[in-house]
């Protein structure tokens, strides 16, 4: 088997994974409703192998199928691939990441950051997602406790993931990761570090590979965005979302045949950032259709509201195109500049991918002020879905509310807008937008750290001793 159905998926989460939502144990994630919308939105991870074959299915050398989202980027085409394939699965939900995205990434990761045997565990664990096409979650962020202070330093040793035990078959693990995307979700954790380690730290540079129902793995899965959404005030929301959990791990066994890095602390930080390389280039694709969704809602409000002949409305119609065809722009700059890393795996461009992600965190505020500007304060005060559904309330609503278009078409704009950019879906994005892949403070360090000055210190010495040489006399 190498290919799943989104039914053999959703099949494949009913196992003993133990699962805290609200204080309460959750039995089987596939029968609790406040799960549903998280898991058909994850399930177009597998059905797009149905909806988009060309781009979702992968061949390996004997002509068997898997599934694209691992494939292993060997040049910069399957890097332009990847990036279309990310793109086009993440129209679903709005840009809003969808499942195999952020396991495929750690893979990629790990394949070319360990050494040795962690390597080779690495390279059969791969072929095991492929085989068995499973759904990962990645645990990387630790809870981390006092940043002032290494792993080691803190006053719990449990604030980073640590190795407290090992034998000759396996290691025993204690600590708890944050923010983990799809856990309630994925079949199996990829853990990896978060950050660079130096001696001292030997028992935290771990990164292994477990199923989610591994004993001692509790997940505290995050309540935000919960409550049912009718379609008409969420027609995004109501439909999709993720979930993230507190992942605690309290002496967790991991047979060492699924351990990728255990005690060297020089390779924590290089699988960390071999990981955020995919990351983040993962995120610049993910995010397109969420740009793509604001310039297209900016412009259907202003029509509907009259104004999209206004000089500033033309302005901001500018601004919103460039800023988002920027990020297109580098996205795909940074797949034509991927280049070969280490075990023959290709890395997109780490300068064009982190200068696409920061330049899409940081102005995503001010893309948003431009959309609610657009809009007007419907967005805050609008009528419901109730209000809609009753036939009085509704005749007053199309008689008040029309505008340049008629009243539901106009009301139907304002309430995407409202769901997808404001309101506690909206705030989500941009809490995932300065955050997620990293914080903005991380991207620069990482374009500071790609770019290389050295031509541009040289080409000035050049112009300096141009400079010195004596002018030509005039004639
Ligand atoms: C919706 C969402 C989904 C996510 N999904 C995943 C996931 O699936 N798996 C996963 O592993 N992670 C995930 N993350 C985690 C994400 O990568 C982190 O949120 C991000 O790295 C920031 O870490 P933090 O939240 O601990 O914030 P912090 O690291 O505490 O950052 C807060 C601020 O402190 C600054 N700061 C931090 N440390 C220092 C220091 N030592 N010195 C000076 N300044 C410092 C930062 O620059 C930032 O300004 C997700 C996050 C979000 C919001």
């Amino acid at each position: 088997m190498t290919l799943r159905t989104a039914d053999e998926y959703r099949e494949g989460l009913r196992d003993g994974r133990r699962v805290i939502y609200r204080g309460q144990p959750v039995a089987d994630v596939t029968e609790f409703d406040e799960f549903d919308a998280a898991i058909a939105h994850s399930a177009h991870g597998y059905s797009i192998a149905d909806t988009d074959p060309g781009l979702a299915v992968a061949f390996d050398d004997e002509g068997t199928p898997y599934s694209a989202f691992y494939r292993t980027p060997r040049s910069p085409q399957d890097l332009i691939e990847r990036g279309k394939l990310i793109e086009t699965v993440c129209r679903y939900g709005v840009g809003t990441i969808v499942l195999k995205e952020v396991g495929s990434d750690a893979l990629f990761g790990l394949l070319r950051a360990t050494v040795g045997e962690g390597r080779e565990n690495a390279q059969r664990y791969w072929q095991h997602v492929i085989d068995n096409d499973v759904a990962l979650a990645v645990a990387q962020s630790d809870v981390k406790g006092d940043r002032a202070k290494g792993p080691s330093a803190q006053a719990d040793p449990d604030l980073y993931l640590h190795v407290v035990a090992e034998d000759e078959d396996s290691i025993t693990v204690c600590g708890a990761k944050v923010h983990t995307s799809f856990s309630a979700n994925a079949d199996e954790l990829i853990v990896i570090p978060t950050r660079a380690l130096g001696p001292g730290d030997e028992a935290y540079a771990v990164a292994f590979a477990i199923p989610v129902d591994t004993p001692g793995v509790s997940l505290y899965v995050s309540p935000y965005l919960d409550a049912p959404r009718n379609s008409f005030e969420h027609p995004i929301s109501s439909q999709h979302k993720m979930l993230e959990s507190l992942t605690v791990f309290d002496n967790v066994r991991v047979p060492k045949s699924r351990v990728f890095l255990n005690g060297e602390v020089e390779r924590a930080g290089q699988i960390a950032l071999a990981f955020v390389d995919y990351h983040r280039f993962t995120a610049i694709n993910y995010k397109l259709p969420l740009l793509d969704a604001l310039v297209g809602a900016a412009s259907l409000v202003a029509e509907a509201n009259g104004i999209s002949r206004a000089a500033h409305v033309r302005a901001k119609m500018t601004d919103l195109i460039s800023y988002t065809e920027t990020v297109r722009g580098f996205a795909q700059l940074a797949a034509v500049r991927a280049f070969e890393g280490e075990g023959g795996v290709w890395l997109p461009d780490p300068l064009s991918t982190n200068l696409a992600k920061y330049h899409f965190a940081h102005g995503f505020p001010e893309a948003v002020r431009t959309v609610i500007d657009l809009a007007g304060g419907l967005v805050a005060t609008g009528p419901g879905g109730d209000d809609w559904a009753d036939p009085e309330v509704r005749a007053v609503l199309e008689k008040y509310f029309a505008a340049a278009v008629p009243a539901e078409e106009r009301l139907r704009i304002i309430h995407l807008i409202g769901d997808l950019f404001t309101g506690s879906w909206g705030g989500y994005q941009t809490v995932l937008a300065t955050h997620a892949e990293g914080s903005l403070e991380a991207e620069k360090l990482q374009i500071s750290r790609s770019f290389d000055a050295e031509p541009a210190r040289a080409y000035v010495r050049d112009l300096l001793a141009r400079a010195t040489e004596p002018a030509p006399l005039s004639a």
